[in-house]
């Protein structure tokens, strides 16, 4: 290994709101880094800005989301305040090339891979081809955009129906499209391509089979800037609605080890072909017969990275800003792991509760909090950001209030765990999911970790 070159960092801007913007702000003021906060006229008033030693506002004449997006704004912001490196958190330019290249051109570290490997890794589409060039399952169809009707006519039949369409740029569930049969697909393939073009700037649009009650598994890595790699065991995360993770588990213990000492190798295998740098997570899809098949990499911190840090003791955040200054794995100045040292212990549950109406369809609520009383305790993990009584819930963002994580020696009790802290909550003045998340953490197909991807469509009683 080359001599580790190590930069560190004085003080960090964090590119994000709400929850993982105050995640963030935590692990840097751990590290002893000056923490800075950009934030948008509409979130003045949100708790996260109060969390950092600095911050500023963003164009208020750009719109709530579109201040977060404002590159040129952030990045100026960013180079006045005598910031040494961004943070980007999920979502918003968390895979935006543009944004790490810009980044760069101002001597700005940004933590998270390089430019060529969020090209390479961005879609879908060039995620599943460096996937088969590392010989790594991918799910039977094509790596390819579909550019025409006979095209995509052809591929469906061959990896027969139902197939999927699926966005190569989709993100967040959206962008994808179940075709059950031949008479669907000119309609739906028709829809896919505008749908894409409007939502994701592109009409890029591949075919995948279709799989049928498989579960979501994810393996959570880090690599350093030396070609070194761990992984931190994996995820289970396929509750999920409509294609969206709902409550996540850390380990993925209810499929054979062999599937999961497959993925893990895969992963790895996947991770070394494309040089991938900090952290990342790489999602597959478990069949019924327990083949896996990749379908996707997130090259960032994802918001279920919590149940992960439960079972390892592994702080994934400082893990990301430590790489980004230039430690190796396993550096004998600070806590990142070497393989050898990634150790499971227990079981992490994590929900999230959203201010979402589970009686009306899981319509977004908004108003103001008149009662927000938390459950904590042992076990019990809260990672918040908007919610206080007085607070007021705006409709301009996602409807995550907070993510309540437990933690337990066993399964069962990290269940109890969890339906304890989610009793326990108080909020009043907007709807949340309460009452479904504990429907769900008390069902039998859950508690035998038997939950698969289409779970809450097929199990109309988590509505009552
Ligand atoms: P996104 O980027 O929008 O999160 P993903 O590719 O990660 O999309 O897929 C999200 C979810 O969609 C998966 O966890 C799974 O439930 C479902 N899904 C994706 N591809 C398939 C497929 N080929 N067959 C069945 N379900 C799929």
């Amino acid at each position: 290994m080359n001599q580790p070159n190590i930069k560190k960092f004085k003080k960090v801007m964090v590119a994000n709101r709400g929850e993982i913007a105050i995640r963030i702000f935590r692990a840097l003021s751990e590290l002893g880094i000056t923490t800075v906060c950009i934030f948008s006229k509409e979130d003045k008033y949100s708790l996260f800005r109060t969390k950092a030693d600095e911050s500023y506002m963003l164009d208020p004449e750009k719109g709530p989301i579109d201040a977060y997006l404002d590159i040129d704004r952030i990045i100026k912001i960013a180079k006045a305040k005598g910031v040494d490196a961004i943070h980007p958190g999920y979502g918003f330019l968390s895979e935006n090339p543009n944004f790490v290249q810009a980044c760069e051109d101002n001597g700005i570290v940004f933590i998270g891979p390089t430019v060529e490997i969020m090209n390479a890794m961005g879609d879908k589409i060039s995620s599943k081809k460096m996937a088969e060039e590392a010989d790594v399952p991918t799910i039977p169809g094509v790596d390819y955009a579909i550019k025409d009707l006979e095209t995509a006519k052809k591929v469906a039949e061959k990896v027969g129906y139902p197939i999927m369409l699926k966005a190569s740029n989709g993100g967040g569930g959206r962008g994808m499209r179940i075709v059950s049969n031949h008479d669907d697909l000119e309609r739906e393939y028709r829809d896919a391509r505008e749908e894409s073009k409007k939502a994701f700037g592109d009409d890029q649009i591949f075919i995948e089979k279709y799989l049928k009650h498989p579960k979501h598994i994810e393996v959570q890595i880090l690599a350093d800037n030396y070609g070194n790699v761990v992984h931190l065991f994996d995820r289970d995360c396929s509750v999920q609605r409509r294609h969206q993770k709902v409550v996540e588990v850390a380990p993925a213990f209810s499929i054979p080890q062999e599937t999961r000492d497959l993925i893990f190798k895969s992963a790895l295998r996947l991770i070394d072909h494309v040089g991938y740098r900090n952290a990342g997570t790489l999602e597959f899809l478990v069949d019924a017969d327990n083949n896996p098949y990749f379908i996707e990499m997130n090259p960032r911190i994802q918001v279920e990275h919590t149940v992960t840090e439960m079972i390892t003791g592994i702080d994934i955040v400082q893990s990301q800003i430590l790489i980004a200054e230039g430690y190796p794995l396993n550096s004998k100045e600070v806590d990142i792991p070497s393989q050898e040292s990634v150790k499971v212990n227990g079981y992490s549950i994590q929900t999230r509760v959203t201010t979402e109406d589970p009686a009306n369809n899981f319509l977004p609520d908004t108003g103001k909090l008149s009662v927000y009383r938390s459950g904590s305790g042992y076990g019990i993990r809260l990672d918040g950001g908007t919610a206080y009584t007085g607070a007021e819930i705006s409709p301009y963002y996602d409807s995550l209030l907070v993510k309540a994580i437990s933690h337990d020696r066993q399964f069962s009790g990290a269940i109890r765990k969890s339906i304890r802290s989610l009793k326990e909550m108080r909020i009043r003045g907007v709807k949340t999911n309460i009452p479904f998340l504990i429907n769900v953490l008390n069902h039998e197909t859950f508690m035998a970790g038997k939950c698969y991807t289409t779970f809450i469509e097929e199990t109309p009683e988590l509505f009552q």
